[in-house]
C-alpha cells in the first residue's frame, strides 16, 4: 500500500531555535522525510534563526549531520540529502535584540506562504510575536508555531494568549501538542465517527469507565531543574492527557473541520468537574537499586513536586455522568506505554454461574509502543470440561495492517497542516485556557494542603495509593507493560 500525498504550495518555514534539540531531532528530519515522499516543492525553503553566529554553510553542515543523526539510515541518500540542505539558510539573530531582522525580512519572498517556528523557550514567544509584527515580516498569510510549556497556569497561558493575538489572528496560531499529531490519536476519532459500530455504545450506559495511560521508563536526570518547576500535571496531564480525553469524550463534530472539531473538544473541558485532593494521587520515584530517586535528580531533597500523577475525572454531561475518566501518568514506571482503554460494562446476568470474576469487554487504543487498536473479548475457552471462559484479543497492530507502510512522525503531519493552514489538530486558545482552569484547581488542592507526594519504586507502576483510587471504586488499572 502506497501513501497518498497531497503536494503543497512553496512555502519559507523560518525555525526560531533552528538549531536547537527540538529543531534537529524533529523539525528539520520531519521536512527532511516530507520532502522526500514529494510533498516540499523545490521553492520550498528553511531558514534557522538563532542568537549562534554562523554562517550558512556551517548551519547546512548542522542539518546534514541532524539527519545522519535522526533519520532511519534506509531513508538517507546523498542526493535527497544535499537536495535538501541546499534549501536551507541561516540567519543570525536574537529574539530581545535588533540584529539580523531587516537580513531575515530579505531572505523573505512577500508571495510565499510563510510559518515561524518558534522552537524556543517560552519566555521568547511573545518577543518574537512583537518583533515579527514591528518589522513588518507577518502578512496575512503568514502562521506562527508554537509549543508546550503554553503557560504555567490559568494567568500565564491567558497573558501568552494575548501575546501571540495582538500581531496574529487565532486562525494563524498553530498550537501544537504533538500527541494530536499521532496516527493512533487521528484513529480514534475514525474509529468513532467512521464506523457505525461503537458510537451507539460510547456512553455511559454501555461503558463503565475509561482508563487513559501514558507511562514513561526514563527519569527526569539531565532535565530535573526544569521538571521540578513543572511535575507530571503541568508537563503531561494539562496538554498530552487531556488532549486525549477530549476526542475519546466528544461529541461527534457536524463536520471534520478545525472549529467544528475544537468546540466540541472544549466543551468537554467545561463539562469536567472540579476534582478534590482525594480523587488524585501524587507520586515521585525513589531509587530502586538501580538509579536515583526523583529527588536526587533534581537536586532538591525537599521537592513536593510529582513525577506521577492519577486523577479520576467526571464529565458532568449526558453522555458521560456516571463513566469516570482515570488518567494515570508519571516517570521511571515499569515501560514506555500509552493508550486509551474505554472498558465496557459486564453483561447484565451471566448465564454462566462458575463465572464469577467480572468480565467486560475493553477496547484499547495503543498509542505506543507498536501502535494499533485492541478489542478484548470473552471467548469459550476451547476444549471439553463445561463452559470455562477466557478473554483473548482481537487485535490490529497498525504496522501488520498497514503493510509495511511508515507511520509518518506526528511532526511530519503537523508540519505540513500549518502549511496547508489546516488547524483541526492544533489547540485553540480558549481550548489551552481552560484545560488550565481546570488544572490550576488541582494544584491549588495540593498546594492547600501538607500531603508529600507519595514514594513509588522506580520501575513500578505507581504508588500503592494510585491502585486503591480504582480499588476503591471497584475497579482496577490495566497493567503498565510493553
Ligand atoms: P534548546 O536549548 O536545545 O535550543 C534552543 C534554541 O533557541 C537554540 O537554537 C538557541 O540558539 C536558540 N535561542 C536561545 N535564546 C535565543 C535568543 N535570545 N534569540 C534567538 N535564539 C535563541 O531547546 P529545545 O530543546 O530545542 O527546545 C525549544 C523549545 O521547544 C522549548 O520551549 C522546549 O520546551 C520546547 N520543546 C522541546 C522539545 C524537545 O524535544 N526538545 C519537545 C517539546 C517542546
Amino acid at each position: 500500500m502506497v501513501a497518498r500525498v497531497i503536494p503543497v504550495e512553496p512555502f519559507e518555514l523560518v525555525i526560531f531555535g533552528g538549531t536547537g534539540d527540538l529543531a534537529r531531532r524533529k523539525i528539520l528530519p520531519s521536512l527532511y522525510r516530507r520532502m522526500k515522499v514529494g510533498q516540499m516543492p523545490p521553492e520550498a525553503r528553511v531558514i534557522g534563526a538563532a542568537r549562534g553566529k554562523m554562517t550558512r554553510k556551517a548551519f547546512q553542515a548542522l542539518v546534514q549531520e541532524a539527519l545522519s543523526e535522526f533519520v532511519a539510515e534506509a531513508d538517507q541518500t546523498e542526493a535527497d540529502i544535499q537536495r535538501f540542505v541546499e534549501a536551507c539558510d541561516f540567519v543570525t539573530l536574537d529574539a530581545l535584540g535588533t540584529g539580523g531582522w531587516a537580513e531575515l525580512g530579505k531572505k523573505l519572498r512577500p508571495d510565499v506562504t510563510r510559518a515561524f517556528y518558534l522552537s524556543v523557550g517560552p519566555s521568547l514567544f511573545g518577543p518574537l510575536a512583537q518583533r515579527l509584527s514591528e518589522r513588518g515580516l507577518v502578512t496575512p498569510e503568514s502562521r506562527i508555531v508554537v509549543e508546550k510549556p503554553l503557560g504555567h497556569d490559568l494567568a500565564s497561558a491567558r497573558a501568552l494568549n494575548k501575546e501571540l493575538s495582538t500581531p496574529f489572528d487565532e486562525r494563524q496560531i498553530y498550537r501544537i501538542d504533538h500527541y494530536l499529531g499521532k496516527e493512533t490519536v487521528q484513529n480514534l476519532m475514525a474509529l468513532r465517527f467512521a464506523n457505525a459500530l461503537f458510537e451507539p455504545l460510547w456512553n455511559a450506559r454501555h461503558v463503565d469507565h475509561v482508563q487513559i495511560t501514558v507511562a514513561e521508563s526514563i527519569g527526569v536526570a539531565g532535565r530535573g531543574s526544569y521538571y521540578d518547576k513543572s511535575g507530571a500535571m503541568r508537563d503531561m496531564v494539562q496538554n498530552h492527557l487531556m488532549q486525549l480525553l477530549c476526542l475519546t469524550a466528544m461529541e461527534p463534530p457536524a463536520r471534520f473541520d478545525p472549529d467544528a472539531v475544537r468546540d466540541e473538544k472544549l466543551k468537554v473541558i467545561r463539562a469536567l468537574d472540579p476534582v478534590a485532593p482525594g480523587n488524585t494521587v501524587r507520586g515521585q520515584y525513589r531509587a530502586n537499586g538501580v538509579d536515583g530517586s526523583y529527588l536526587d535528580h533534581v537536586g532538591n531533597p525537599d521537592s513536593r513536586t510529582e513525577s506521577f500523577v492519577a486523577i479520576r475525572a467526571d464529565i458532568s454531561n449526558w453522555r458521560w455522568a456516571g463513566a469516570p475518566f482515570y488518567l494515570r501518568t508519571g516517570k521511571r514506571l515499569r515501560t514506555r506505554m500509552s493508550e486509551i482503554a474505554i472498558v465496557f460494562k459486564d453483561v447484565p446476568h451471566s448465564i454462566f454461574p462458575e463465572v464469577d470474576e467480572k468480565r467486560g469487554n475493553a477496547l484499547v487504543i495503543r498509542l505506543q509502543p507498536d501502535e494499533g487498536i485492541t478489542l478484548r473479548m470473552t471467548i469459550k475457552d476451547p476444549g471439553p470440561g463445561g463452559m470455562r471462559l477466557t478473554e483473548v484479543p482481537l487485535d490490529m497492530t497498525f504496522a501488520d495492517a498497514l503493510e509495511g507502510q511508515e507511520v509518518a512522525d506526528a511532526y511530519e503531519r503537523l508540519i505540513m497542516d500549518v502549511i496547508r493552514g489546516n488547524q483541526t489538530l492544533f489547540m485553540r486558545g480558549d481550548e489551552v485556557e481552560a484545560a488550565w482552569a481546570w488544572t490550576d484547581g488541582i494544584l491549588a488542592g495540593w498546594e492547600a494542603g501538607s500531603a508529600r507526594p507519595s514514594p513509588y519504586d522506580a520501575g513500578g507502576s505507581g504508588p500503592e495509593d494510585a491502585l486503591l483510587l480504582l480499588h476503591r471504586d471497584g475497579r482496577r488499572w490495566r497493567e503498565i507493560e510493553g
